[in-house]
């Protein structure tokens, strides 16, 4: 018998006839003889139209009450699923945050989880019951309700997976597990059977949107293993665990790519990290974040600074830059905002050689000017021109053949 935590994000559980298909999916499990504690989101856009609310009667409300305001989204979705439970005969019973105690920071609308007692959950386990959890939400050390970021769910299911010692953490959602690429994009892409962490993380921080990032760097730190699955159809879904070490691990396991970044470049800056540092020192206290960055001598001896922020935050950080810049004489500022970033992800990278060179190849047959590039041990991004980026997703795609399963892939004749 295992214990599995399922997460039912909004989509999931948006009427009620998908409430019902819920629960006939957890009473499944049940069935089967294993243990399952669920966590809901709320119901469709619920959050959203909660927010719309509370918007409505002020354009910035104390954040206190938008938690108390937002925590009600999940506190109808876990109360219908445990009726609907009930209604088939699984014993059920609905916690909110609060209930179970999952305690937090204090922080309103962006809290951390901190602690999380068990005992409730474990006694309703204990009893047969399937306690049904509020995603999103719990109770600081004051008892102030509190939420953690929009999309916290999966986090809240990952961190009860940790503290009741799960088996399993499953995400199930309206995709039916983590693809090479993003299939709206590249009809190509494939379903991935496994991913390890370290990819999955790259991935969620490169810009594929199918698991929080948060919720990965949860999951890794304490080594739950992640299933991502369809709730709708049946199937495998995408397992993320811990790397094993496999023979013949894909160069390449995917392609990420987002559109949020934007490009700031400062030439003609004197030749010294000093400069460097009174540039990019508003910017971080700003609290935006830069990204990619490069630094390159040009031909009057000068340094050119070029870097990335996201594109939400892009008019700040050029004005900031704008105004940290004049005391430098001769230098000059541009930005420009229709920049995408490409990243390609695999484990096998740090045994094979010339990934950069099959990446070059691809992109230079794309004609993509390629403005920077960033890597790591198991990843390399590249910025190019957001006009570029859907043909180089493709060409990168077969390229590293990611459109074929990976037994077939043709390996290199030395
Ligand atoms: N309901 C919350 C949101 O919409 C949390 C979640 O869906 O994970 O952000
Ligand atoms: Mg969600």
């Amino acid at each position: 018998m295992s214990l599995i935590v399922q997460k039912y994000g909004g989509t999931s559980v948006g009427s009620l006839e998908l409430i019902q298909r819920v629960a006939a999916r957890v009473a499944a499990v049940r069935e089967r003889g294993d243990d399952i504690v669920v966590v809901v989101s709320a119901m469709g856009d619920a959050t959203d139209r909660l927010l719309d609310l509370a918007r409505g009667i002020c354009p910035e409300p104390a954040p206190r009450e938008l938690d108390a305001l937002l925590a009600t989204g999940e506190q109808v979705s876990v109360a219908l699923l445990a009726m609907a439970l009930e209604a088939r005969g699984v014993k059920a019973r609905s916690f909110t945050g609060a209930q179970v105690r999952i305690v937090t920071s204090p922080v309103h609308t962006r809290a951390r989880i901190h602690r999380i007692e068990t005992d409730r959950l474990r006694a309703a386990l204990r009893e047969g019951i399937v306690p049904v959890v509020a995603g999103f939400q719990g109770v600081d050390a004051d008892g102030n309700i509190t939420t953690i970021g929009r999309g916290g769910s999966d986090t809240t299911a990952v961190a009860l997976a940790v503290a009741l010692g799960a088996d399993e953490c499953q995400i199930l959602t309206d995709v039916d597990g983590v693809y090479t690429t993003d299939p709206r994009m590249v009809p190509e892409a494939r379903r991935l059977d496994r991913l390890s962490f370290e990819e999955m993380l790259e991935l969620a921080g490169q810009g594929s949107r199918v698991l929080h990032l948060r919720c990965v760097e949860f999951a890794a730190k304490y080594n739950v293993p992640l299933r991502v699955a369809s709730s709708f159809a049946t199937g495998p879904g995408t397992l993320i665990c811990k790397e094993e070490r496999r023979v013949e691990a894909p160069v390449v396991s995917g392609i990420a790519f987002n559109r949020d970044e934007a490009q700031i470049t400062v030439t003609n800056l004197p030749n010294e990290p000093l400069a460097i540092h009174r540039l990019l020192e508003p910017v971080s206290a700003a609290s935006i974040e830069i990204d990619m960055i490069a630094l390159t001598g040009n031909r009057e001896g000068l340094t050119d600074l070029s870097f990335t922020v996201h594109r939400d935050d892009y008019p700040k950080a050029l004005r900031l830059v704008r105004a940290a810049a004049a005391v430098f004489e001769g230098s000059t500022v541009s930005g420009d905002e229709r920049v995408a970033k490409l990243a390609v992800v695999g484990v096998g990278m740090r045994s094979h050689a010339g990934v950069a060179t099959r990446l070059f190849e691809a992109l230079a047959a794309e004609g993509a000017a390629v403005r920077l590039v960033s890597t790591s041990e198991i990843k390399i991004s590249v910025l190019i021109p957001e006009e570029q980026l859907e043909a180089c997703v493709k060409r990168l795609h077969a390229a590293f053949g990611l459109d074929r399963p990976p037994e077939s892939v043709a390996l290199p004749i030395p």
